[in-house]
């Protein structure tokens, strides 16, 4: 992936993204709120969007996850309605400019409703403001990306695109653009947390003019995956998810599909940053802030342990103690908020489980308050007994400390790296020649020196793992279409 940053397809002058909202603008902020306002209690709906008449399953609510009010109602595919989208999907006729065509009227379209999206990305998703923004922008940027590498081998066939709900909009969209972009058709399941979302894109696709045999919607939950990567007309998997969903996926593959069928997973991490004595705390201590606990956490990018040097633990932690205490969680409608909700009662749950081992073993550092109603989870600091010592992905806020004395700096990377994930990487330093020894030896796809760790930007950071962390190639970069094609360009793995 190093020498890939220096290719020449990233260089690309005439590429820009999209402009997206600046929220601390008054006029914008006027403008993205009167946008918004139609959608404040809009009652979406949502179903299977298919190319041939089939049975669907049962219909249930989807809830705010922040206020717990209705926000739509989703009638769910079943295994049968798979076989028949199956059946019915077709890889597209049109030519490679037509494609492209469509894909970026799509963007313009998605651009075009940007306040039912950030309706939506709120409503459905507990998505603050800002990171809405944020999450059309990417998505309207994958469109547009791909949209420009439409030429090339033919397509696979039939491509499931299965997604996750932290990035509702942005990651649904690159998956499913991508594989378009190479012609093929799509077979495209949302996570069930955020089916709503994933609707309303379909919907603007097909105005754009992507067929209705190219691209069908198949709203469900692991039952509906589970008959998508066993279906035979399935030629190619794209995935993100979990690490041990990802296992699951490959293994259905493995037993029901083609030898060789493609499958591109982006997974979890465990996700480092080192801070040595040299760097300078006010940058570090937003850049951890915002690496942590923006998104509520709920990113795969997201920094999960950080390392500090020894000698200044003691004061730079009291510094980020203090930079938690600033944080506004509340209902992410409102543009002050800075953290919103996790997704839902399970995923709450399942933290709070993680944090009270913690309290009860003297371990938890700070917690900030939250509000009572909903699915809030307190953005928490949690003390690690040694530098080898986090198990496990805790996707929320929480943050895991750990300190260093300057002797144990290679030590500190072997431990990272032997984890077995490769996702992101933070280094904090004002030391040149320490920037190049920590930078050769890390092993992450995404490695970011004295600013955050999340947030990649469609076409200049390629994002993707290595390892327990995905197989690569980086989405977002110049490889990532050919995934999708019958004879794939050779690539670097990540
Ligand atoms: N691309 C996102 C970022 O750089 C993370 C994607 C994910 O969480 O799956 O923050």
């Amino acid at each position: 992936s190093r020498s890939l940053a220096r290719g020449p397809e990233l260089f690309q002058p005439e590429r820009a993204n999209s402009e997206g909202f600046d929220l601390t603008d008054r006029p914008t902020i006027e403008r993205v709120e009167s946008a918004r306002a139609p959608f404040e209690s809009t009652i979406w709906k949502a179903r299977p969007l298919l190319a041939v008449e089939a049975p669907a399953g049962t219909t249930e609510d989807v809830l705010d996850p922040a206020t717990l009010a209705k926000t739509g109602e989703i009638t769910w595919a079943s295994a049968e309605t798979v076989a028949a989208a199956a059946g019915a999907a077709q890889p597209w006729a049109a030519t490679p400019q037509e494609r492209a065509a469509i894909l970026n009227k799509a963007a313009d379209l998605y651009e075009a409703n940007f306040g039912e999206f950030f309706a939506l990305l709120a409503r459905e998703a507990g998505k603050t403001q800002l990171d809405a923004v944020a999450e059309l922008r990417e998505a309207v940027d994958f469109l547009r990306y791909y949209a420009a590498r439409t030429e090339g081998a033919a397509p696979q066939g039939v491509f499931a695109c299965i997604s996750p709900w932290n990035f509702p909009l942005a990651i649904f969209t690159g998956q499913l653009s991508a594989a378009l972009a190479a012609g093929n058709a799509v077979l495209a399941k949302p996570a069930e947390q955020t089916s709503l979302i994933a609707f309303r894109a379909v919907e603007l696709l097909h105005e754009a003019g992507v067929p209705a045999s190219a691209l069908q919607l198949l709203p469900g939950a692991g039952d509906v995956g589970a008959a998508l990567t066993s279906n035979p007309a399935v030629k190619g998997v794209a995935f993100t998810g979990s690490t041990e969903t990802a296992q699951i996926i490959h293994r259905s593959i493995a037993k029901h599909l083609a030898p060789g069928t493609p499958f591109i997973a982006e997974t979890g991490g465990l996700n480092a940053m080192i801070v040595d004595s040299t760097a300078l705390p006010e940058q570090a201590v937003r850049a951890i802030v915002e690496s942590a606990f923006q998104s509520a956490g709920q990113r795969c990018s997201a920094l999960r342990c950080l390392y500090v040097q020894e000698d200044i633990a003691p004061h730079f932690t009291e510094m980020l103690k203090g930079a938690m205490d600033v944080l506004k969680p509340g209902t992410p409608w409102h543009l002050s908020t800075d953290l919103g909700p996790v997704i839902d009662a399970e995923a709450k749950e399942g933290i709070a489980r993680h944090v009270e081992t913690a309290r009860a073993e003297g371990r938890l550092m700070h917690e900030i308050a939250i509000p009572a109603e909903g699915h809030f989870v307190a953005p928490t600091l949690i003390k690690v007994g040694g530098i080898d010592d986090l198990e496990r992905e805790i996707f929320g806020p929480v943050l895991h400390l750990a300190t260093f004395k300057s002797s144990e700096l290679d030590a500190v990377i072997d431990a990272i790296n032997a984890r077995g994930y490769g996702l992101t990487f933070g280094l904090q330093t004002r030391i040149d020649d320490r920037v190049q020894h920590v930078t050769e030896r890390v092993h992450a796809g995404n490695i970011y020196v004295n600013r955050n760790q999340i947030g990649a930007i469609v076409g200049s950071q390629p994002f993707g793992g290595e390892g327990l962390s995905g197989t690569g190639p980086k989405a977002g970069g110049p490889l990532y279409v050919d995934r999708f094609r019958a004879h794939p360009a050779p690539q670097d793995g990540t």
